[in-house]
């Protein structure tokens, strides 16, 4: 059934690969194992994944012609306990290289077109994994997160997407962007798939030594929401002059019905609203150089054929290799690591980001949940934010807060504009309340 849907929507490039053949042999074996009642929870659960995760023996891209050719020696961590669950892997979708980017428009494999309008982005970076769940081409896929890759597309195509807590899942086998913010996320079209998958995945793994080792609950169980929740939303993100007025209508409507179902919501300010993505920008360039000065054209993937000694094989494998917004965030990210601006940029934006992961976790334990709008505007047009860089940062406005903070954040669709293009909501809770999380989501879904 999915392969068929993929073959009749290729035109949405959302697949760069598709393992049919493998694919189908692991359903030929889950269903013997299903005869002989062995089969694993995940048992007929078709997934996607993102091409920035490993998968033994497969190609890994990133999305980037300097991973040309580049294959998998191990398998994520994330992706074997969904195997071993009985979880059948399609194949590797599309995103922004390096997870740089929020419209997939940066991409060697080419932009991904957002069914509910094709001449609009998907959002990025985990635009094909957006599709792949909107589109219905398989029925779960794993994004990855760093500060809002699976939350905005989720919004901009009208799914659900979780970015878990920092640390839950194992970042083994992701090929990393920046490490202190990346985390692996699911998209789905049910709360209740999406909590199957993230219990699945979560958890200790031996090969991150940064990964929890905080027991993982059975959130697919704890869907039941009964209590009255307290509600916070930040005046600043609903009231910004930056937001779509249908947005802040959809999103004003939510806290009204909740209000009126017997919550407390309350208003607060969050004045440091203006510092987030200047501190994640900042914090996350200066890891991506750090983490992309391994591809050298020596280790992996693509070497330029031009090179005529070792300095310009180094020089000429990173020009021909890398694209354009990857080459500004090395040099933005070199740039404040470099002597004498390190104080001044990458200690500041530090010591910034501990002040909003302060201030947003104490907020957190004043309330429940903090609600917010889960971008500025609905899906844009191809081509309309490519030559002002800022202007695409600017996507990234509501979603960064919880990457810096390192808590759980999910978008759930929440109407439509009178475009008929969907809105996302947001809901953030504090550290590890994933069940939560998706107990709320489910209840307002
Ligand atoms: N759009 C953001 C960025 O380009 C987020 C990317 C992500 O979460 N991987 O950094």
């Amino acid at each position: 059934h999915y392969l068929k849907n993929i073959e009749t929507k290729a035109h949405l490039n959302a697949f760069v690969e598709v393992y049919g053949p493998s694919a189908l042999k692991q359903a030929e074996a889950i269903d013997t194992k299903i005869d002989n009642g062995k089969a694993g929870k995940l048992a007929g659960m078709v997934i996607g994944i993102k091409d920035v995760l490993c998968y033994q023996g497969n190609i890994a891209n990133a999305s980037s012609k300097i991973l040309e050719g580049f294959e998998s020696q191990f398998t994520a961590t994330a992706i074997q306990r969904l195997i071993d669950e009985d979880a059948i892997i399609i194949g590797r979708l599309n995103c922004d290289e390096f997870g740089m980017g929020s419209s997939n428009e940066n991409s060697v494999h080419g932009k991904v077109l957002n069914p509910v309008d094709e001449s609009r982005v998907p959002g990025g970076s985990s635009g094909g994994s957006a599709v792949a769940v909107k589109a219905n081409l398989c029925t779960v896929s794993l994004g990855t997160d760093t500060g809002g890759s699976v939350r905005q597309p989720a919004a901009f195509t009208g799914v659900i997407g979780i970015k878990p807590t920092y640390s839950r899942v194992s970042r083994f086998g992701l090929i990393a962007y920046a490490s202190s913010f990346d985390t692996i996320g699911v998209f789905s079209n049910n709360v209740k798939d999406n909590a199957l998958v993230l219990e699945t995945m979560a958890g200790p793994d031996d090969f991150d030594s940064t990964s929890s080792r905080k027991p993982v609950p059975a959130y697919s169980g704890l869907l039941h929401f009964d209590k009255p929740a307290k509600i916070a939303y930040l005046k600043e993100t609903v009231h910004s002059e930056a937001v779509q007025p249908e947005i802040k209508q959809h999103t004003l409507n939510v806290l009204e019905k909740l209000k009126n179902e017997g919550h407390e919501v309350e208003e607060v300010n969050f004045p440091l609203l203006d510092y987030v993505l200047p501190t994640y920008y900042i914090l996350t360039t200066a890891e991506a150089s750090s983490n992309l000065s391994r591809f050298d054209g020596v280790k992996y993937g693509y070497r330029s054929p031009n090179a005529h000694n070792l300095e310009s094989m180094y020089k000429l494998s990173r020009s021909e290799g890398f694209g354009e917004e990857v080459k500004r965030r090395i040099m933005l990210g070199t740039f404040v690591l470099s002597a004498s601006y390190y104080d001044a940029y990458f200690t500041k934006a530090q010591k910034v980001r501990r002040l909003i992961k302060g201030f947003t976790e104490d907020l957190l334990t004043k309330f429940d949940y903090i609600v917010l709008p889960t971008t500025p505007s609905t899906a844009f047009k191809f081509g309309e934010h490519s030559n002002d860089p800022v202007a695409m940062y600017l996507e990234d406005l509501f979603t960064v807060q919880a990457s810096v903070s390192g808590v759980p954040s999910i978008s759930i669709p929440n109407g439509k504009d009178k475009e008929g293009l969907p809105i996302g909501l947001q809901i953030m809770a504090n550290s590890f309340k994933e069940a939560e999380l998706y107990a709320f989501a489910n209840y307002l879904t």
